[in-house]
């Protein structure tokens, strides 16, 4: 490795180690955001409780006010009766007074006097219907009163509950957006769902057709295998490894090696765009560019090839072999 390589694939490390702290600085940032979401949760939840609270303590003070004033209603109508009849009962009297000393005036005087009697016995009962009266209206006061209270405590609930409930939506949207981002990072590492490995843990290198082996072809030798499909199709690596390739190359327009943890290397040519960088780690599956048509090529398809120990080996049965069938 020339000094140059060695600083390439040293700055490519850095690079993969500041995507993985990125990526955990959003990890970090999505569980906190959870944990914010469940705090603005449970003071919704709070907020509600209260809210119902003040809801049914102002619904009862509603119901005692109307309660209150049916009864000061009834009082004003009792003393109002007991007031007529005091009025029409000192009608009688001042009559029989009016009288004045006739031959029956000792018999009216008698009367007068009782009647006197009377009426004061019902002053005095207007008198306790006017208490009665006066204090339902007290009560009906002081239930006006609760009523007011209760209806401010519930404004507040109202209000404390609608600011609790966009807390915890803007809490929610600010985990919604990470998650989002999260999603379309991995999407862009990963390019999507990356297929399944085979036992072996090698994963094919591109969905498609299979159109031409390894071995003689046109009078020279085709050194690998062609899977054709649409430009754009997702190319995997079969294997983790490092990149060291990824660009223009003789005869393959542009391609991506990638040097395998156990020596191999394999060759992705004719591809459309190389989705990785030299001295980048890959995984299994994970995609590192996309099937095009360049260099000499026909149509579109992937040029794939395995070097065994500096010889190009027929990728079909080393495929096979790690039980991936084309
Ligand atoms: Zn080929």
């Amino acid at each position: 490795m020339t000094p140059q390589d060695a600083q390439v694939q040293l700055a490519a490390q850095q690079e993969q180690n500041q995507e993985q702290n990125d990526e955990k600085s959003l990890d970090k940032q999505i569980e906190a955001a959870k944990k914010a979401l469940d705090k603005a949760k449970k003071q919704t939840d709070h907020a509600k409780n209260r809210l119902d609270n003040t809801t049914s303590e102002h619904e009862k003070a509603k119901k005692n006010k109307a309660a209150a004033q049916d009864r000061l209603a009834k009082a004003q109508r009792q003393l109002s009766q007991a007031e007529t009849e005091l009025a029409r009962a000192e009608e009688r009297v001042s009559e029989h007074s009016a009288a004045g000393f006739s031959f029956d005036g000792m018999v009216n005087s008698i009367l007068a006097f009782l009647g006197s009697d009377v009426t004061n016995s019902m002053q005095q009962n207007v008198d306790a219907k006017r208490d009665v009266a006066a204090q339902a209206q007290n009560a009906v006061a002081q239930a006006e009163r609760d009523v007011t209270k209760t209806q401010q405590a519930l404004n507040n609930a109202q209000k404390a509950h609608e600011q609790a409930v966009s807390q915890q939506d803007q809490a929610q949207s600010e985990l919604d957006k990470l998650n989002e981002q999260k999603a379309q990072e991995e999407q862009a590492v990963g390019g999507g769902a990356a297929p399944a490995a085979s036992p072996s843990g090698v994963v094919k290198p591109a969905e498609g057709t299979f159109t031409s082996g390894y071995g003689p072809r046109w009078g020279s030798t085709h050194y690998g295998i062609d899977i054709a499909n649409a430009i754009g199709t997702p190319i995997y690596s079969v294997m983790p490894g490092t990149v060291i390739s990824s660009g223009p190359a003789s005869g393959f327009g542009l391609w991506v090696r990638v040097q395998h943890d156990n020596g191999l290397i394999t060759v992705y040519g004719h591809i459309n765009e190389s989705l990785v960088s030299v001295g980048q780690r890959v995984e299994a599956g994970q995609q590192i560019a996309t099937m095009g048509n360049r260099g000499q090529s026909t149509g579109p398809h992937l040029h794939f090839e395995v070097h065994e120990n500096g010889v190009k080996i027929d990728p079909l049965p080393w495929l096979e072999s790690h039980g991936i069938t084309l």
